[in-house]
């Protein structure tokens, strides 16, 4: 740890880290990219299937855009390492972080 981390440390001006993992979809209806966080410690509820440890875990998110206001919902579902594992769209489709950036045509 350098100097200027631990006065940093010491003066409890820390940068925060964002955890959240970003996720891009586009609304099915009027074509508007949205995007969404989710937080992987906040946001995932366990899974049990008879288990005393959670088996995986699964978010839902609605997400609402600012075109059509129509909601799009995404479930996303986790194992046990919170590694994704599945996910299903209604209303929009998930797209990459470049498809999000890029300009429309
Ligand atoms: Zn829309």
């Amino acid at each position: 740890m350098g100097v200027v981390d631990w006065l940093r440390r010491l003066v409890g001006g820390r940068t925060p880290v964002d955890r959240g993992i970003y996720y891009y979809v586009r609304c099915d209806k009027c074509g508007e990219k949205i995007r969404f966080r989710v937080d992987p410690l906040w946001d995932l509820s366990p899974v049990y299937e008879g288990e005393d440890q959670a088996s995986g875990y699964v978010v839902t998110k609605r997400v609402v855009g600012q075109k059509c206001f129509r909601p799009i919902e995404v479930s996303l579902t986790f194992d046990r390492n919170r590694k994704e594992s599945g996910r299903s769209v209604t209303g929009g489709h998930l797209i990459s972080a470049e498809e999000f950036a890029a300009e429309e045509p």
